[in-house]
């Protein structure tokens, strides 16, 4: 299994999009909009966001502010 990217989630296509840095989450986001994008260009797949993928980075957010606050 390749780890440290994004594959296309179509069935039957093996184009994956690397994150050139794992630690930056510039590199993230690029790599995660690239692959949306060709998604949409290639297949005319729009991937829906899961709610909770926002939902947690907000309360990891909000766990360090309080441990800050202290
Ligand atoms: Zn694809």
């Amino acid at each position: 299994m390749r780890t440290g990217g994004f594959p296309c989630r179509l069935l039957g296509c093996d184009r994956t999009f690397q994150v050139v840095d794992q630690k930056s989450m510039d590199a993230l986001t690029a790599a995660s909009a690239a692959r949306s994008e060709h998604e949409v260009a290639a297949h005319s797949y729009q991937h829906v966001r899961l709610a909770d993928e926002r939902s947690y980075m907000s309360f990891q957010r909000a766990k360090a502010k309080q441990a800050s606050s202290k």
